[in-house]
C-alpha cells in the first residue's frame, strides 16, 4: 500500500511520518485535537474522537495500512480497522492496563516486581501488609510520564497515596531498588523476525525520561541478552508487528520488566542519527512488510536528551556543537513537563 494512517498525532506520529516520507509513502492522521503535530508533516488529517466509530471506518477504507503512536486509545472502536491494523488490538488492549500487563509479562516467563490489583482502601491495605515498603500505586489506566503514581515509604503514608490517584483503580507494585534504568527496543515482522537496537541508559527525573545514552555500561550490557529474549517472548506472544518497547530496572537480581510500550519510544529518539536504521523507519518497514534494516550503531556514543517545558527555547544555542542534531516538535505552548523536542549529540570517535 502506499498511504499509510497513523492513529494518534503528537511527536511520534510526526517522526513515523517523517520516516514514512522518506520511503515514499504517504501518511493520515487520525486524532481529536484541532492541530497535532503530526498533522503539519502529513499529507492528511481526520480530526475526530478515537472512539467515532463511523470516522475510523472512513479512515480505514482512505488508508492501505493503519497503526498508532499512543496505546490510551478506545480498544473495541479500531476493530473496524481490521487486519490492516498493525500491530493489532491485542498488544494496544495489554498494554494499556497495567494488570492485564503485569499479568501477560509474568505469564511470559518474564520478571517483574511483586504487585497487587487493587480497587479499595483496604487492598491498598493489604498490598502494604503482603509487599512492605515502599510501593508505588500507579493507576491501571492513562498513566505517563509519572503521572497517576504516588509512592507509599511508610504505612502511614498509604491513605494520602490513595487519595493522591482518586480511588482509581490501581496495581501496588514494590519499589525495585536499582543501579540503572534501561529499554529494548525490538521490532517484529509478521513471520516472527526480529531486530534489536543497542540498550539505552535511560535516567528519569520526577518519572520523565531525560536522558538516553549509548552503549551502555556493563551492569546494563551484561542483562541484555536476558531482556532482549524477555522483550522477544512478550512480542511474541502479543503476535505483535512494528517496534515494541519494553522498559526495564537493571537490579542485583537481573532484568525486572517495568512496563512495555506498544511502539516506538522516546529512549529510541537517539535512532534516527546514531543508528543505521531508525526506530521510526523500522517501524514503518515492518508494518509493511518490507526487509528489515541495520539497527547497528552510527556512532561511537550516542546521547539524547529531552526538551522539556521551557528548556525548548534555548534550542539555537544547541546548535553551538556541530555534532548536535536537534529535534523541535512543533506542539504550540511549552508547558511544565511537556516533551517539547530533543536533542542527539553523537561522539563519532
Ligand atoms: P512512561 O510511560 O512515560 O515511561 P509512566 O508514567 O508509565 O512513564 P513508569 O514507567 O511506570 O511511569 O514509572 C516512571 C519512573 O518511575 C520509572 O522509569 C522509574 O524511574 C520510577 N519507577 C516506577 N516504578 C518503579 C518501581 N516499582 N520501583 C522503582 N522505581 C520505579
Ligand atoms: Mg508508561
Ligand atoms: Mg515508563
Amino acid at each position: 500500500g502506499s498511504i499509510i494512517g497513523i492513529v494518534g498525532g503528537g511527536q511520534l506520529g510526526r517522526m513515523l511520518a517523517v520516516a514514512a516520507a522518506q520511503l515514499g509513502y504517504k501518511c493520515h492522521i487520525f486524532d481529536p485535537h484541532e492541530r497535532p503535530c503530526a498533522a503539519d508533516v502529513a499529507a492528511g488529517f481526520t480530526r475526530a474522537a478515537y472512539d467515532d466509530t463511523a470516522a475510523l471506518a472512513a479512515f480505514g477504507q482512505a488508508v492501505d495500512i493503519a497503526t498508532y503512536e499512543f496505546e490510551n486509545l478506545p480498544v473495541e472502536p479500531l476493530r473496524v480497522l481490521g487486519d490492516k491494523l498493525r500491530p493489532g488490538t491485542k498488544s494496544l488492549a495489554v498494554a494499556q492496563d497495567r494488570a492485564e500487563e503485569k499479568a501477560f509479562i509474568e505469564a511470559t516467563g518474564a520478571r517483574v516486581a511483586p504487585w497487587r490489583s487493587v480497587s479499595s482502601f483496604e487492598d491498598v491495605e493489604a498490598a502494604v501488609a503482603e509487599l512492605g515498603v515502599p510501593i508505588v500505586l500507579k493507576t491501571r489506566r492513562y498513566g505517563y510520564d509519572g503521572k497517576g503514581q504516588a509512592w507509599i515509604r511508610s504505612p502511614e503514608e498509604a491513605a494520602a497515596a490513595w487519595d493522591a490517584i482518586s480511588h482509581e483503580p490501581a496495581v501496588a507494585e514494590a519499589g525495585v531498588s536499582f543501579a540503572a534504568e534501561f529499554s529494548v527496543i525490538v521490532a517484529r515482522w509478521a513471520d516472527g523476525r526480529t531486530t534489536f537496537w543497542d540498550s539505552p541508559d535511560n535516567a528519569h527525573r520526577e518519572g520523565i525520561l531525560r536522558t538516553s545514552t549509548v552503549p551502555s555500561g556493563d551492569l546494563i550490557a551484561g542483562q541484555t541478552a536476558e531482556a532482549r529474549a524477555a522483550a522477544a517472548s512478550v512480542a511474541e506472544a502479543l503476535g505483535h508487528i512494528g517496534v515494541l518497547t519494553v522498559e526495564f530496572f537493571a537490579s542485583a537480581h537481573g532484568p525486572v520488566v517495568n512496563e512495555i510500550a506498544p511502539r516506538v519510544h522516546n529512549s529510541g529518539h537517539w535512532t534516527i542519527e546514531g543508528a543505521v536504521t531508525s526506530q521510526f523507519e523500522q517501524h514503518i518497514r515492518a508494518v509493511c512488510d518490507l526487509p528489515p534494516g541495520s539497527t547497528d550503531l552510527a556512532a561511537a556514543a550516542v546521547a539524547m536528551d529531552n526538551l522539556i517545558g521551557d528548556e525548548v527555547h534555548g534550542w539555537r544555542d544547541l546548535l553551538a556543537d556541530p555534532n548536535a542534531h536537534v529535534h523541535i516538535y512543533g506542539k504550540g505552548e511549552a508547558r511544565p513537563g511537556r516533551k517539547m523536542g530533543h536533542v542527539t549529540r553523537l561522539t563519532l570517535k
